[in-house]
């Protein structure tokens, strides 16, 4: 295969799908290259949410907002059925000085004009019945949805190949095509060259690896997170639950959560999510161990132990499959979308951590402005990857 395009979208995760999408719809001639299926990296091994809440006030926490508006537009458009569901989301106070840091967060965030609530004393138990009965607070974001996150790859796919997208499943880019200049004139694939004047690295947590090919410093490092899917049942929460203390579990730092040392340092931090088929998910963990995505049982038994404590009636409820995925995280918590100013022509979008479901679809439009060069819908410097240069970054 020897073939042309106007830009390369190298990746078939949610994130090169929705670029490959943004992209198609601007005329652009695309061709996107995964080397698996589409969708069979993190996108595949994740949750479906799409949430403002659990981002840090002030920009992250607009770029999410900014994200849900543009999936609403996508929800009409795609012409998939993406189980897309906007039941808003809370997250669950577990004692009084907790609640001091979860009132000054909630403020924050509806300060900034987020549609955010703070629910206490007998209200939390009106609104979330089957909660256990020593919860003290529930922050609630009313715009948060959730979705099936292959679905939403699929919809996006189907969308970008409706508008002429060349699609190339298990193909795998080996290196790229340079001038004697430097810029960027292609990729090398294990079926041939491609050529193309733009080519956009979103690779997820395989993205340092084919950008270090020319010279690219990029500091992603794969952070894995267990999922248990539970059986079909009557869900303990009508919509997305997550503890208080995922957000230090995330971004970092223990004051205000007071857990056994193993979940401390697994990372484990009670997530509910009900899905439309009527299981629902139990998250999350946190770990750096490399590329190794195997199931880690006693991770999984701390995560339903954790689950127990905010829900006690899921006690008889079984668990059919569990799942272990790599979050792409960056040390400051924001993904990079950016054109790579040492490689002309070479863009990259990736680093969305536990945030690229929700992230998607303002990232696609972001990275379609910057190569169609119309305004971005938001400013792009905080995403840039010259942000890291001479910067040394060791991790958590
Ligand atoms: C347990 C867990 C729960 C999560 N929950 C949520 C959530 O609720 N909400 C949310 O917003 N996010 C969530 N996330 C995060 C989200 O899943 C990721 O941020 C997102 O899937 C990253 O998408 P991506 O397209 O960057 O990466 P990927 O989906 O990994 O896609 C990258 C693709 O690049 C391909 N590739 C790699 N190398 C090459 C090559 N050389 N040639 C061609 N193709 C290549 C890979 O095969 C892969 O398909 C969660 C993640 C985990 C692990």
């Amino acid at each position: 295969m020897a073939s042309a395009a106007d830009v390369i979208v190298v990746g078939g995760g949610v994130i090169g799908s929705a670029i490959a999408y943004y992209l198609s719809q601007e005329g652009t001639k695309v061709a996107l290259v995964e080397r698996g299926d589409v969708a069979s990296g993190t996108s595949s091994a994740c949750d479906g949410n799409i949430l403002v809440i659990d981002k840090m006030p002030g920009y992250d926490s607009q770029l999410a907002l900014k994200s849900q508006e543009l999936l609403a537009e996508l929800v009409e458009s795609l012409d998939y059925d993406l189980e897309y569901a906007q039941r808003g989301s809370v997250l669950v106070v577990e004692d009084e000085k907790q609640a001091q840091v979860a009132r000054d967060w909630f403020t924050r965030q509806k300060d900034a004009g987020l549609p955010m609530r703070y629910l206490e004393g007998k209200e939390v138990f009106e609104d979330e019945p089957l909660l256990a009965h020593d919860m003290v607070g529930l922050v609630e974001c009313a715009s948060d949805a959730s979705l099936n996150p292959m679905a939403f790859v699929y919809g996006l796919i189907s969308g970008a190949r409706r508008a002429g997208a060349m699609i190339h499943p298990f193909t795998e880019v080996t290196g790229f095509l340079q001038d004697s200049t430097g810029v960027v004139r292609g990729v090398e694939t294990t079926h041939g060259t491609i050529s193309a004047d733009k080519v956009v690295l979103a690779a997820g947590v395989w993205t340092p690896g084919l950008a270090a090919t020319v010279g690219v410093n990029v500091p992603i490092k794969p952070r894995k997170g267990h999922i248990l899917v539970a059986e079909r049942s009557p869900h303990p929460a009508r919509r997305k639950v997550q503890e208080f203390g995922y957000l230090l579990a995330k971004f970092g730092g223990t004051e205000g959560r007071s857990v056994e040392p193993d979940m401390d340092r697994y990372g484990v931090a009670m997530v509910f999510e009900p899905t439309e088929h009527g299981n629902f998910l139990i998250g999350s963990s946190r770990e750096f161990v490399g590329f190794d995505q195997r199931c880690n049982h006693h991770v999984l038994e701390l995560m339903a132990r954790r689950a127990l404590r905010f829900f006690p009636t899921i006690r008889d409820i079984r668990v059919i499959r569990t799942y272990a995925g790599l979050r792409p995280y960056t040390p400051d918590h924001l993904p990079i979308v950016s054109p790579v100013p040492t490689v002309p022509g070479l863009y990259i979008a990736a680093g969305h951590e536990g945030d690229g479901i929700g992230l998607a679809p303002i990232t696609g439009r972001l990275i379609a402005q910057m190569i169609v060069g119309e305004p971005t819908a938001v400013a792009t410097e905080p995403l840039r990857i010259d942000r890291f240069v001479n910067k040394e970054h060791k991790g958590e």
